[in-house]
């Protein structure tokens, strides 16, 4: 069984399918329900930040996608939120 990202216990058991179809598991120690497969996060902030830097010395989306191999859309995403607090 997958360990519980809250407290780190390996005592889950199944829990049923989500309503997106995926598995969730259920810790039997603190009782948070949580997904097994789960991706992590894409890009972390470290990803980020030189990615933003770039972009604010006016390299190209394009620049940026070819050097970082980050995808122009993401990186859009990224400057609308803001830099990161
Ligand atoms: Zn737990």
């Amino acid at each position: 069984m997958p360990e519980c990202p809250a407290c780190g216990s390996a005592q889950t058991v199944k829990n049923g399918k989500a309503k997106n179809g995926t598995q969730t598991s259920l810790c039997k120690v603190c009782g948070r329900r949580f997904h097994p497969d789960a991706k992590p996060v894409a890009h972390s902030e470290a990803t980020r930040t030189p990615i933003l830097d770039a972009v604010h010395d006016r390299m190209s989306l394009r620049g940026v996608q070819r050097v970082f191999g980050v995808h122009r859309n993401t990186v859009i995403r990224w400057i609308k939120k803001g830099p990161p607090k």
